[in-house]
């Protein structure tokens, strides 16, 4: 027992350092999950020992230790946290709790996203924006009026229908872009980061100085309600989300109405698309959508009854760099990447992640031995970000290679890169091969990396010329392979074998040129034969085409191994097609920049972006005040908000299909 005692003083201790370094500071000490994993252990402990628990429990208490420097607002009712749910099984326990409450399984949610920002609260008096604060203890804030007053998107004044009083609830957050910017500037200063937008965010509102808040573009996302006099019209959250918008408040834009059911599709489809959005989310809110439901379940000292926040699987793990491999690239680049302790991060096994190159080696300043921080975001591959320092032990430093891995010749130096210049090195070969039949080069179905692995192992192709002279016998060499699937080889490469030029340039890989500037070159000179006479000087006279592009076109036309491949390929059967360009009819997409955003019902992304390029408009990825259309598809993102604020042109599905001449 003392020992529990002594383990039980040492996590209080422990959580209520980091409670004060993460809420009152901005400046969190260990991240999220380990934090989280503590806490755990901390209310196993109260659970299972009930008489254990000291009155500062950080499980009694909300939030932050108040800082004296701002003047304090006292919160009616009291801004509570929220209980957590870490995975469906949990999510599943708060539902039944609520059911025996109710005394009913058929239950009204209402499912929103969970902000990762700074909880505050704004009064309006007679419409007027009159204070603003931070939820501090929860019963306590700090008065932050003047600094909240900066956020644009905060009406000085309510429109509409106004109550008398109205006190509401939301979370102030940084979007990227404006991360990334504050992050950049303060770097040049010599002013530490921001760790992440979070920080970021509550370090900016709870500033002194308002002027400073001011230069720092922070948003605000309304979601609940304080007091309102007289009683509010609104019955349900979604109902409360309308009277914000009438009143002028900013609501959410996602949330979602519905059974059990409804809230787990919510949260799946968040859980896969949380990155389409330009700020953090860490979860799902879940909500009993009527507000005299509510009233009838109550609260917890910490948290109401009625809500739970349904947190995402973390993204980031701690764990051991035992060994770093040498990655060379196609065109040489050689990446360093870590192998790890492997660890399950938000449901994969991760044993790899990069370490991109050898100036962010040093930068982290990592060893071999080092207990790291790794993260895993949406289909990026897993990377290394920090180093836990205090844990170092018996470690060793990582070599920067003088030589290549895969061919043994010396490495050459460039900038902050580090290339293999060999030109026949194995691995570039191989990794030219894999790009070449990808989806970004000549897209050959059936013929992937390990195939290819096997086939160049077995020295059957070398160059990308030698798929093509593929026999059946080689591959009926190939390990395990039948005659159905050689039959369905071949067919694809033979079904490659005529293609567009804009295609074959693009699968050539050549440096600089992808998918988008090969078909503009290919459209303005239209036949190989024509690109391979251009100088620098005539291929820099094409739209889009800078001294970087002509340079590197030109080199690969005029060096012999490739003209050398070229020929090869020519003779093995493939024909390059003259790019057809037609001139497009008039449209109203002709000379038109559209994105889209969402997911189209009647066609992919990537062909809706080539119908519009086909009108002769330009797709593009990003909203800009360039962008003539958003296209917005079902469960669209951060785009269409953007589209928005920006008054661009937004297009339904259907209307963009009839005006693109498809319906
Ligand atoms: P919380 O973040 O788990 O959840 C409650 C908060 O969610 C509310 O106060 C509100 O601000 C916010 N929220 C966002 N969207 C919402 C929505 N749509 N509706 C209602 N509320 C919404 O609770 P917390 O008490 O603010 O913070 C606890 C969490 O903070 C921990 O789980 C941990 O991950 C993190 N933390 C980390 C450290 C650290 O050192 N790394 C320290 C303290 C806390």
């Amino acid at each position: 027992m003392e020992k529990v005692k002594q383990r039980y003083d040492e996590l209080v201790e422990r959580i209520k350092k980091y409670n004060y370094y993460y809420y009152t500071l901005d400046k969190p000490l260990v991240d999220d999950a380990t934090y989280d994993e503590l806490l755990k252990e901390l209310v196993a402990i109260e659970e299972q020992y009930p008489y254990i628990v000291r009155k500062d429990s950080p499980t009694i208490t909300v939030g932050a230790v108040i800082q004296t420097s701002f003047t304090e607002v006292r919160h009616d009712p009291p801004m509570l946290s929220l209980s957590n749910a870490m995975d469906e099984g949990e999510m599943n326990d708060f539902h039944n709790r609520c059911a025996k409450l109710l005394g009913t399984v058929d239950i009204e949610y209402c499912a929103e996203l969970k902000y990762d920002g700074l909880a505050v609260e704004l009064v309006y008096q007679n419409g007027i924006y009159v204070q603003g604060s931070t939820r501090g203890d929860g019963e306590v804030g700090e008065d932050v009026t003047e600094n909240i007053a900066t956020i644009k998107t905060i009406p000085a004044r309510l429109k509409g229908d106004f109550p008398e009083y109205i006190s509401v609830r939301g979370e102030v957050i940084m979007r990227h872009g404006e991360f990334e910017r504050l992050n950049q500037q303060r770097r040049q200063s010599g002013e530490p980061e921001f760790a992440n937008p979070r920080n970021a965010a509550a370090g900016s509102l709870r500033q002194l100085d308002p002027n400073v808040t001011a230069q720092r573009e922070l948003d605000i996302v309304l979601y609940g309600i304080g007091k309102i006099e007289p009683v509010a019209k609104a019955l349900t959250q979604s109902q409360l989300y309308e009277l914000f918008k009438t009143l002028g408040l900013p609501a959410p834009h996602y949330y979602r109405v519905g059974s059990l059911q409804d809230v787990k599709a919510f949260y799946m489809y968040w859980m896969e698309n949380r990155y389409t959005l330009d700020f953090d989310i860490d979860g799902v809110v879940v909500k009993v959508n009527s507000f005299d439901v509510r009233d009838s379940m109550g609260a917890t000292s910490k948290a109401p009854r009625w809500a739970i926040a349904w947190k995402f699987p973390a993204r980031e793990a701690i764990t051991v760099l035992h060994s770093v491999d040498y990655q060379v690239g196609r065109t040489g680049l050689v990446t360093p990447v870590a192998n790890l302790e492997p660890i399950n991060i938000g449901g994969v096994l991760v044993k790899r992640a990069t370490l991109h190159n050898f100036q962010e080696v040093k930068r982290l300043d990592i060893k071999i031995g080092d207990v790291v921080k790794v993260i895993r975001a949406g289909d990026v591959i897993p990377k290394v970000v920090d180093v836990l320092k205090d844990k170092r032990h018996n470690v060793r430093e990582i070599v920067t290679p003088e030589t290549c891995p895969a061919c043994n010749s010396k490495l050459q130096h460039e900038d902050i890169y580090i290339r293999c210049v060999n030109p026949s090195c194995p691995a570039k070969e191989y990794e030219t091969l894999c790009f070449f039949v990808s989806k970004d080069g000549m897209d050959i179905e059936y013929v992937g990396p390990e195939l290819l692995k096997r086939l160049y192992e077995q020295k059957k192709v070398k160059t990308i010329a030698d798929i093509y002279a593929l026999t059946r016998d080689d591959l009926l060499q190939v390990e395990r392979m039948g005659d159905k699937i050689v039959d369905k080889i071949l067919d694809a490469i033979h079904q490659r074998k005529e293609v567009m030029l804009s295609h074959f340039l693009r699968a050539l890989g050549i440096r600089n040129v992808g998918d988008h500037i090969a078909k503009v070159i290919a459209r303005h000179v239209r036949s190989l034969d024509r690109l391979q006479e251009l100088s620098p000087q005539e291929l820099m006279r094409i739209p889009e085409v800078g001294p970087g592009v002509a340079q590197s076109v030109y080199d690969f036309f005029h060096n012999e191994e490739s003209l050398k491949i070229i020929t090869q390929m020519l003779r093995n059967g493939v024909t390059v097609k003259e790019e057809v360009v037609e001139e497009a009819l008039e449209n109203p997409f002709k000379g038109k920049t559209v994105v889209f955003t969402g997911t189209l019902q009647s066609m992919s992304r990537q062909e809706a972006e080539s119908l519009i390029e086909q009108l002769g408009g330009k797709a593009s990825g990003s909203v800009s005040k360039k962008t003539d259309f958003v296209v917005a598809g079902t469960e669209a993102g951060s785009k269409l908000e953007k589209a928005q604020k920006l008054n661009v042109r937004i297009l339904s599905e259907e209307e963009f299909l009839k005006m693109a001449g498809r319906a």
